[in-house]
């Protein structure tokens, strides 16, 4: 019995929450007696996991899988897990994984817990917790079948460095025709950019900034930064900036480690889409502005005047400490 996860790639490389995955499956590992498997797709070294605990991967190596298909990467989850009885699969939140994560346990009637934020309270009974209602609130699931799956919520355990001897293994499960009925023709990828769900750091900006025009300063701080670029609903909706960029309950989920909202008054709509991220700075000219209520740091004043300014000195602390 071992556990297994999914560690998710992009382009050979695993993404940063294949890491924070091992680390949550080693130390479950841990408390169970257990040892760590990772399914890998079209990674040609998974070596990198050996840093975070994971003792053997199970490689696969195919062009079938080259487009993501939910369907025949959850039979390929689903035929390790039987290889290696897993009994815990793990699975990060990524959008992917998401899609992936219900039809493995629908495949293995497992119970299936999302947004998981936590270790295992217990694991007899097996009780984890989880966010729940837009990550207001918190509840605590009880999953009674004899497999379980789960998906880890992003930023919610981190990175921890534990060393093993990994084996690896080449793996090549049977694909079903019938899972390749729908084909990626082509696909068009942002380029040179760090993307809002990769990014540590995410600049995001409002309605304040009154027009496309100004988003000069938004994306100077962030590339000061290092950062992604982000923004409120009404200004995709307004086509100031694609709507790749729309954060919050209807756009994408941010989960980075310092997130800054300028210009953005800070509805719950808003929040309910980057309330996972660690560190949240707003800046607004209105003291009122409900966004103040869940900032770990505010500035009160025109955005025009300070995101210059901190773009200067996020600059010279970086080129004093590069
Ligand atoms: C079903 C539904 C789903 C929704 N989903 C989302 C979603 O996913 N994401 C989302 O963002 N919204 C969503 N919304 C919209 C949401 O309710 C708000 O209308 C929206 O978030 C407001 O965007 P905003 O803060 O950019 O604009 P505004 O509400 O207009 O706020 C602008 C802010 O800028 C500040 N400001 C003005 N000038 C300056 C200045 N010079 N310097 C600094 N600050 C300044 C103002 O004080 C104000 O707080 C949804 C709404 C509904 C009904």
């Amino acid at each position: 019995m071992s556990i297994l996860i999914y560690a998710e790639s992009a382009e050979g490389k695993f993404k940063k929450t294949a890491f924070e995955l091992a680390s949550y499956a080693k130390k479950i590992a841990e408390q169970n007696g257990t040892t760590v498997t990772a399914v890998t797709i079209n990674v040609a070294d998974a070596s990198a996991l050996a840093a975070y605990g994971v003792d053997k991967a199970l490689n696969v190596t195919t062009d079938k899988l080259k487009s993501f298909n939910a369907k025949a990467y959850a039979d390929v989850i689903k035929q390790a897990a039987a290889k290696e009885s897993a009994k815990i699969i793990l699975f990060s939140s990524n959008t992917d994984s998401l899609y992936i994560a219900p039809l493995v346990a629908v495949g293995l009637e497992a119970g299936y817990a999302s947004n998981v934020v936590g270790l295992p309270q217990s694991l007899s009974p097996f009780q984890v917790k989880r966010h729940a209602f837009s990550n207001k609130a918190f509840v605590v699931t009880e999953i009674s079948s004899d497999v379980k799956v789960l998906a880890i919520g992003k930023n919610s355990f981190g990175l921890v460095e534990s060393a093993s001897s990994l084996s690896q293994e080449d793996f090549a499960p049977s694909l079903n025709d019938s899972d390749f009925t729908i084909k990626v023709e082509s696909s068009e990828k942002v380029t040179g950019k760090v993307t809002i769900a990769d990014a540590e750091v995410v600049v995001s900006g409002g309605r304040g900034l009154k027009g496309p025009e100004n988003w000069g300063i938004i994306e100077d701080l962030a590339a000061a930064f290092g950062a992604a670029t982000a923004c409120s609903k009404p200004v995709s909706d307004l086509g100031w900036r694609p709507h790749s960029e729309h954060v919050g309950q209807t756009g994408k989920p941010v989960a980075a480690n310092l997130y800054i909202a300028v210009g953005i008054s800070g509805a719950i709509q808003h929040i309910a889409g980057i309330n996972s991220s660690k560190v949240k700075v707003v800046i607004n000219a209105d003291p009122e502005a409900p966004f103040f209520k869940v900032a770990d740091y505010g500035v009160v004043g025109d955005a025009f005047d300070i995101v210059p300014k901190l773009t200067e000195k996020i600059k010279a602390f970086k080129a004093q400490n590069s």
